[in-house]
């Protein structure tokens, strides 16, 4: 007998798939001001796996957490034009409070580079108080006109960093630094992505920057997801802030800065690119649940054992979480972990007791088999290590399956169309062909050097761009 699908079929309908899939699997809610998101506990989780992996690498780095206020005077914005420009059209502005008009109306941080510099050039005073370090974790509001759960909301979760340094080698590495070892490696180690490191183009780049760097995934349909960023700020704010040290030489400089950022986007993309016509699939190294323990029926000596069992593979330093609610039938309970995207399931009736045995489920594969009960503890480490590995190979062969290396506009623009990424060579394309392909909807998402290394420049020989639609 066929099963009724629980969500619309991805090949009918991607977007309402994903939709379906964010309301079943209980990630999220819509607020109720538009472009707002309710994150729910099993989407939260997410986040503060996410959160701990991230935070880890931050540090690693030598950052710092800090934490600056969410409401900026709106002058601090004007003061670097670009910024201004960039950010202007999706403000949210406070001009009155205590039920009176302010005298300055406040922004609700769309970012912080206006803020955290003008803290830095009270902070900074000499070469020897660089580089300054700090990350914050908060939230922020942009005002998104076409919102989409997670992807694309009003308001939305991320940490942004902020680094001053007295040269621009040092800023430039830095913000390098941060792409490869905290972003590319938690999107590809963590988050099981096969990411392509690249350059934006002027026309995408931050606004108020002189270069930035993305990591871009693609998703189960073949559009495009920007990751994370990391920009070399120049001297912009330094300039507009006045952020200055006296150098061992004694002289007045400006520093030069980073900023960088990744978001509650993330876990949008994990569900597009990973999950499948059942549900989500959760990489095991990210999952804050890695194993559930199902008791199949309501039997003393089944629940008993269940919660054995459970005790055991946590003490075996697996995050697992019990499922002894058998007032729900087992068949629904089993649907929706398959929805939630857990790994792996050990599910346990009266009959596997008498058999000394339990039905161990893969989320990722897919399949079952039984597994002796003592074992158990033993053999999940090496099936979690494969499934993770399973799902970043499955994500390196969609994107160089649906890849095409392209010679023409019209071809970029046919490959894009048909669900997948197109690489061009930036001297055929050009900022002029860049336009023609937004007329497609069609973006270039990176340049990338022809060794696949990220370009120093826009226009360096060789240079490839990868361009596709993207959500
Ligand atoms: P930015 O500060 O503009 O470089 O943004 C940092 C990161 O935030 C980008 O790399 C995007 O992946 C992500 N992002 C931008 N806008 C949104 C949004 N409306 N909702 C969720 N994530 C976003």
């Amino acid at each position: 007998m066929a099963k009724t699908p629980v969500l619309t079929p991805r090949a009918d309908d991607f977007p309402r798939w994903y939709q379906d899939l964010i309301g079943k699997a209980e990630l999220a809610d819509n607020g109720p001001v538009r472009g707002t998101m309710v994150i729910r506990p099993y989407g939260y989780g997410l986040w503060e796996r996410m959160q701990a992996e991230m935070d880890a690498r931050i540090k690693e780095t030598g950052t710092q957490n800090a934490y600056f206020p969410l409401l900026i005077p709106e002058s601090y914005l004007t003061r670097e034009a670009d910024h201004v420009e960039g950010f202007a059209p999706e403000l949210a502005v406070v001009t009155h409070g205590g039920g009176h008009r302010l005298e300055e109306p406040a922004v609700v941080r769309p970012t912080s580079e206006t803020i955290v510099n003008d803290y830095f050039s009270k902070w900074i005073q000499s070469y020897r108080d660089l580089p300054l370090l700090i990350n914050q974790w908060a939230n922020v509001v942009r005002w998104e006109l076409r919102p989409r759960l997670f992807l694309r909301t009003s308001e939305f979760l991320w940490q942004e960093g902020h680094t001053a340094h007295a040269t621009y080698e040092e800023a430039r590495d830095f913000a390098a630094h941060v792409h490869r070892r905290v972003y590319e490696d938690f999107l590809r180690t963590v988050l099981a992505l096969d990411v392509v490191p690249g350059r934006k183009t002027a026309k995408e780049r931050f606004a108020g920057a002189v270069n930035t760097l993305t990591l871009e995934g693609m998703m189960g349909d073949g559009k495009a997801v920007q990751m994370a960023t990391s920009h070399e700020l120049g001297q912009n704010f330094a300039r507009a802030f006045r952020t200055r040290y006296l150098s061992r030489e004694g002289r007045q400089e400006l520093v030069w800065q980073t900023s960088w950022g990744s978001t509650t986007r993330m876990i949008g993309a994990l569900v597009m690119a990973h999950g499948d016509d059942d549900g989500l699939r959760v990489p095991p190294r990210l999952a804050h649940i890695q194993v559930v323990v199902l008791a199949i029926k309501d039997d003393a000596s089944v629940l008993a054992r269940v919660r054995e069992v459970g005790d055991r593979l946590r003490a075996a330093g697996l995050r697992v979480r019990v499922d002894d609610h058998t007032d729900v039938p087992f068949g629904r309970r089993a649907v929706d972990w398959e929805l939630k995207g857990v790994p792996v399931r050990v599910e346990i009736g009266p009959r596997d007791l008498e058999n000394g045995t339990a039905m161990l489920v893969r989320r990722i594969p897919g399949g079952k088999e039984p597994v002796a009960l003592d074992q158990l503890a033993s053999v999940l480490p090496g099936i979690l290590d494969e499934d993770q590995a399973l799902l970043l190979a499955q994500s390196r062969e969609r994107r160089e399956s649906r890849t095409a290396e392209v010679s023409t506009i019209g071809e970029a623009v046919e490959a894009a169309s048909a669900g997948g990424w197109a690489r061009i060579p930036w001297a055929v394309l050009g900022e002029e062909g860049e336009s023609k392909l937004a007329e497609h909807a069609v973006t270039v998402r990176c340049l990338v050097a022809e060794d696949g290394s990220v370009p120093e420049a826009d226009d360096a020989p060789g240079n490839v761009a990868v361009v596709a639609r993207a959500y």
